[in-house]
């Protein structure tokens, strides 16, 4: 569905931030990229996005290179974990945000919004300004945005990461519920294995810009294939 063909960065022409990717991402999954800071995993999802150019390689999504196509032409939905959300917008301006900027306005655009509202619990939320809704309620508002046009693929760069501890499993949970019931594909990131270790399909362990096991929790678990995967998986944070 996606598929990283020995997909390189440098910043700054010298050091490789991502060396060499090959990643294989299926339709439908739940697919973590997991590892310390600095591992790469941000910036794969960077150049996934449309934001980053790899300096070597390709990126195929549906079988096509989108190397060429700007971000908003690759029908995919993205989450950070600041929100990002626009201040002076109210919560369904807000939404239907990047439908306006796939010049799609008017009663059926309405009609999506109040759906992406509704699927996140925040119907009747509309009216308000992200400053007055709790955190849970803005990282909420954040994930209707990235559905409300029905991506093929949905980017989350540790989007919980700004949550206490107890909204941060609800939220968890939250996020698995629609990833199932939607069947979109999710591309996750965290450098929080118990996060991944629950949420995932599959985790691919990110370690110096490569990937050392991409498997699923069990096996990560039961079977690390290197010393590093088997010290981080163990780890608790
Ligand atoms: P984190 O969890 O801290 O975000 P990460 O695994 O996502 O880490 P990246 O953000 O991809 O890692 O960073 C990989 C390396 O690339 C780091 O050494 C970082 O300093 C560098 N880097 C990232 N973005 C840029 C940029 N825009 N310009 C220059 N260097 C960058």
């Amino acid at each position: 569905f996606v598929e990283f063909v020995d997909v390189a960065k440098t910043y700054d022409g010298e050091t490789l931030v991502v060396r060499g990717l090959d990643l294989a991402i299926r339709q439908g999954e739940f697919l973590t990229l997991l590892g310390p800071s600095g591992s790469g995993k941000t910036t794969t999802l960077m150049m996934l996005a449309g934001f980053e150019t790899p300096t070597r390689g390709h990126i195929l999504l549906g079988g096509k290179a989108i190397d060429a196509l700007p971000p908003w032409r690759r029908d995919i939905g993205m989450v950070f974990q600041n929100y990002a959300l626009f201040p002076h917008m109210t919560v369904r301006e807000n939404v239907a945000f990047p439908l306006k900027v796939r010049g799609l306005s008017g009663a059926d655009a309405e009609k999506r919004v109040e759906r992406a509202l509704d699927m996140v619990k925040l119907a009747g939320f509309g009216g308000r300004r992200p400053a007055q809704l709790s955190g849970g309620q803005q990282q909420r508002v954040a994930l209707a945005r990235a559905l409300v046009f029905e991506p093929r693929l949905v980017l989350m760069d540790e989007p919980l990461g700004a949550l206490d501890k107890q909204l941060r499993e609800h939220m968890q949970l939250e996020i698995k519920h629609l990833h199932r019931s939607l069947g979109v594909t999710v591309v996750y990131v965290t450098h929080d294995q118990g996060e991944a270790l629950t949420m995932s399909d599959r985790i691919a362990v990110f370690h110096e810009g490569g990937i050392d096991q991409l498997a699923t929790p069990d096996d990560l678990y039961d079977r690390p294939e290197t010393a590093f995967v088997a010290q981080f998986i163990g780890e608790n944070n």
